[in-house]
Order: structure tokens, then sequence, then C-alpha cells
């Protein structure tokens, strides 16, 4: 969690950044099912990570995914740049459709859309110098040529995440965990990508830490007109970074809104429940916590109907049977929930 007064000044990503643009990703009825065989008679289930989602971004903007752990948030950015192979649906990037690529073909869409992971030391390979790590993209993409061009531009990257130049010839243990996480943001700059999903880039590091590299990525979103998807569990953190947010709840979203609409008017009970958990620096505006009953259930069995109805304080009989359709509030809010269909 990060604290207010250490964050990001509130010149945030506003909604002029994305308006105006077109769809530089477009997500349609993605699943991700795992097969899985269950006891003597090898019964097969399937485990339903990502269950039919659908989600556009625009150039330039901030699209925060967030929701409990095993909610399928990770597993939907990896389906989308492909390091998990989707199960059904169509991803489009840049009005091209990418889901059904090979690895040959997704290795030219790899340059425009780049991955940072949680945890940066097991992401980046211990025996490599950080020199090596910044320069392997550059050569597998074949963006520099000769050791004096990529060691060039191996600096200028480094230099860029805020690490200075004479880090190029040590090794990842020798730096903290916000330091590797600079290293892991160059890696992903090195190939000039357009789209970064950032899979919860600060939950491993410190608060003081998150903020700095919060500051990193909005700076260099700017600069570089970048577009993020940003992977969090924690409400506060993508509050801070984006445009737009959308909340996931086994597998689905279960609502979508710009910012400000969604965090000062969230409808959805699940919404409603993680935003009364996020602590806030006056006490006095503080809303009653909700306390959600339970375990978020296994994506192995999940509830009929609503699948949030086995935890929800509002569930009415409607719930546990039909699945809830989207329902617009306003321009730019969408809620799946019986309460409002
Ligand atoms: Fe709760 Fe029903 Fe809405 Fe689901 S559809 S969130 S169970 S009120």
């Amino acid at each position: 969690m990060v604290m207010a007064d250490e964050i990001l000044k509130e010149e945030t990503l506003t909604a002029d950044t994305a308006s105006g643009n077109d769809a530089i990703l477009k997500v349609e009825n993605l699943k991700v099912y795992y097969k899985t065989h269950n006891g003597m008679f090898g019964k097969v289930g399937y485990v339903k990570a990502v269950d039919d989602v659908s989600f556009e971004i625009k150039k330039g903007e901030v699209f925060g995914i967030v929701g409990e752990s095993g909610c399928g948030k990770s597993t939907l950015g990896k389906a989308i740049c492909k390091l998990i192979e989707p199960t059904e649906g169509r991803v489009y990037f840049k009005g091209e459709e990418i889901a059904g690529y090979s690895r040959a073909q997704m290795r030219n869409i790899r340059k425009g859309i780049q991955m940072v992971f949680q945890d940066p030391y097991a992401s980046l390979n211990p025996r490599m110098s950080i020199r090596d790590i910044v320069a392997e993209p550059l050569m597998i993409h074949d963006l520099a040529k000769g050791k004096e061009e990529i060691d060039k531009r191996v600096v200028e990257l480094v230099r860029r995440v805020g690490l200075d130049a004479y880090h190029v010839n040590r090794y990842p243990h020798e730096f903290s965990g916000g330091q590797r996480q600079r290293i892991g943001i160059a890696r992903a700059l090195a190939v000039e990508p357009e789209l970064i999903i950032a899979d919860e880039p600060v939950s491993a590091l410190d608060v003081s830490i998150q903020s700095q590299v919060l500051n990193l990525m909005n700076e260099l979103k700017k600069e570089l007109n970048l577009t993020y998807i940003f992977v969090a569990h924690d409400l506060s953190v993508v509050e801070h970074i984006s445009d737009r947010v959308g909340v996931m709840y086994l597998g689905n979203f279960v609502e979508i809104g710009e910012k400000r609409k969604l965090y000062d008017n969230p409808c959805h009970p699940y919404t409603q429940a993680l935003l009364s958990a996020v602590p806030i620096p006056d006490p006095r505006a503080r809303k009653e916590r909700i306390i959600l009953e339970g375990n978020i259930p296994s994506a192995l069995n999940p509830p009929s109907g609503c699948k949030f109805h086995t935890r929800c304080p509002k569930c009415m009989g409607i719930c546990k049977e039909k699945v809830p359709k989207k329902t617009i509030l306003e321009e730019g809010h969408e809620v799946y929930c019986h309460l409002y269909g």
C-alpha cells in the first residue's frame, strides 16, 4: 500500500491522455481454461482462470486491473501477450488479431508489447550482468549493431530508469528490489514498446520504494507515450496510476470504470467491499468497512449465477440462478450485477 503523501503528484493520467485516440488493444471473449483430471475415473473438469473477458484500451491510457489473488488478473495479462495460450477469444493489437499467432509471428508483436513482472529478482537471470540483460532484447530484435552501439544504448536505458552507467557491469544480486525493478523496466523499454503489461510491478517492494517506481513509470509513460495495463491487488496503487480500472472476480470483470467514477461511486458490492478496506489518510472520512464472508471460491467449481453470490451481502434469489449482464451506468462506467439490471 502506498501512502498518499508519498505518491505521485496528482497530475496522474487524466482522461484527456486517453481521449481522441483509437484502441491500441481490444480483447474479445477471451478465455483461459485449464483442463483437470479428477479422481480414479479421470473425470475432466476446467479451471476457468479467465472466463469470457472483453475490454479495450486506448493508446496512451493506463488500465488498472485489480482483484484478490486467484481472480485471474495475472493470467489475463499473460494471455494477452501469449505467455499463456488463450483457450478461446480474440486479441487485437493495433487492429491485428494476435491470439492465434504462432511463436514466430509473436516475435514481432513482442516488440510492441512488453511485460514487467512482479518479482524483479526471479525475472532477471542471476548469471547475467545488467549490460547483458538489457542488451539481450536489443540483439534478439536487431535494434542495435556492434558492441559500441549496444553498449551506448544499454547505458542510455539504465540511466533513463534512474541508475548509473557503472551499474551495467554488476549482477542482479548486487541491487535492491527497487533497483531490480528499474532494471526490469529498462529491459522492457529496450525494444521501444507501445504497450507495457505490468504484473504487480510494485507488490514486492517497500512502501517508499513503491512510490518511486510508480513515479518512474508515470514519467516514462508521458515521455514515451506508453500505454499500460497495470495489474495489482492493491486498490490504492491502482488508483494513483490508472485512468480506468477494471475489478475482477473469479475470472470476470464485475465493474469497469473511469478512475474517479469507480472510486467515488463504486456500484458492485465486491468493489464496495474492496474499497471499504483501503486505508484513508483522514479517519473522519472513513466509510463503514464491509467484511466479506469466506474465501474466494474455487475457479474449478465456481458458484452458479453471479459468481460472487456466495459472499455478497446483497444477494437476491435471482443472483444464484442467472449470470448478470453488463449494465452501463453512465458513459465510462459499467457493472455486472442484478441490482442494476
Ligand atoms: Fe450481489 Fe446479486 Fe449483484 Fe451478484 S448480482 S453482486 S450476488 S447483488
